[in-house]
């Protein structure tokens, strides 16, 4: 059986914003939690809080008061609340009504005490949601997928009791100024034990104790042309802030820029994104994690992945179709669970 992971990065924009905290993560989760609850399907939100550690820290309240409102409604909905970090808020200047941010200090292994940061979010999820009876933070996700530096993470991370990690998106990797990670070299399909100690490449070794579930892809050739090319592209509205510049590391010539793209074209996989995909090719790719789940006669674990401040009617209307298609095709091999649904299955998912 596949089971498939809805994960939403519950943050706001680390660079410029055009819209309020309200319209880009509030409004917009709300949205989804209508589309998820009419389903009856139950998902994981990953809240970034460096963000609201730093609004309290400055003497805005209204946007954490919102948050915390928003995710004790969705843990009453039996919604999962889990623990995401972009430490670079840790770092932002409220300057002109404006936050400014560093671009270096994107990542935790740019700052100089990770642990003390992970502690730092960590107890701020707790003082959201600590005293709502369906809490149970059992998972991480790192900010941009920049696991690193990884064993002190992640031994942080299990010291608090967090046991899943959701990190990694197998075949893909990024070099720029702000955000690096490399998972070219894991070849994984579905979830995995490993060790903290030893990082979590560590696979399969003798005292696995945490577990990875990662981030859908797709990387066979040529189905993955089809399925970014091969359906009708979503049509979005203006987009409610600015990404994070992903400027390179290496200033490169035109020449070696279009060898890396066509490279690249040929190797890195397609993300199991709702952000962007169509529901047709969402679809084939939880099939083709089924059919290795049947192959390898297997339980699978995977997450698909999105972010209310991207979303729009038009992408959550399409979240609804994957979701229906799934339902009328494949109800016995694929169902939808959260992170805590996981956790109560720890023992058989660790064999
Ligand atoms: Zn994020």
């Amino acid at each position: 059986m596949l089971h498939i992971l809805l994960t939403f990065d519950y943050e706001l924009f680390f660079n410029e914003s055009y819209c309020s905290e309200k319209e880009i993560l509030i409004d917009s989760t709300e949205v989804i939690r209508k589309a998820l609850d009419k389903e009856e399907i139950k998902a994981t939100f990953f809240v970034d809080t460096p963000c609201v550690y730093r609004y309290k820290e400055i003497g805005q309240d209204l946007f954490p008061t919102m948050v915390e409102q928003q995710v004790n409604e969705l843990l009453d909905d039996k919604h999962d609340i889990q623990l995401h970090l972009h430490p670079s808020w840790f770092k932002a200047q409220y300057e002109g009504e404006k936050w400014k941010f560093e671009q270096n200090d994107y990542s935790l292994d740019k700052h100089d005490n990770p642990v003390e940061l992970i502690k730092k979010a960590k107890y701020t999820l707790d003082s959201l949601a600590g005293s709502n009876s369906n809490y149970n933070c059992c998972a991480y996700r790192a900010g941009g997928f920049c696991l690193s530096p990884e064993e002190e993470i992640l031994n942080t991370l299990y010291r608090l009791g967090i046991v899943f990690d959701s990190s990694v998106c197998c075949g893909v990797k990024m070099e720029s100024v702000a955000q690096t990670y490399d998972w070219t070299g894991i070849r994984r399909r579905g979830q995995w034990c490993f060790n903290p100690l030893e990082g979590v490449r560590s696979i399969g070794s003798n005292s696995c104790v945490m577990i990875e579930i990662p981030v859908g892809t797709f990387a066979q050739i040529p189905q993955k042309w089809s399925l970014t090319h091969g359906h009708p592209k979503l049509n979005y509205p203006p987009f409610k802030g600015k990404a994070s510049p992903v400027e390179e590391i290496r200033k490169r010539n035109k020449i070696e820029r279009i060898k890396d793209r066509l490279v690249a074209s040929f190797t890195t996989p397609v993300l199991f994104s709702m952000d962007s995909l169509h529901f047709n090719a969402l679809y084939k790719i939880a099939q083709d994690y089924m059919t290795v789940s049947q192959k390898e006669n297997r339980e699978i674990y995977i997450c698909a992945i999105a972010h209310p401040k991207f979303s729009s009617n038009e992408s959550v209307e399409n979240m609804l179709q994957f979701i229906k298609k799934v339902r009328n095709h494949q109800k016995n091999g694929i169902d939808f669970i959260t992170f805590s649904d996981a956790y109560n299955r720890l023992d058989i998912i660790r064999q």
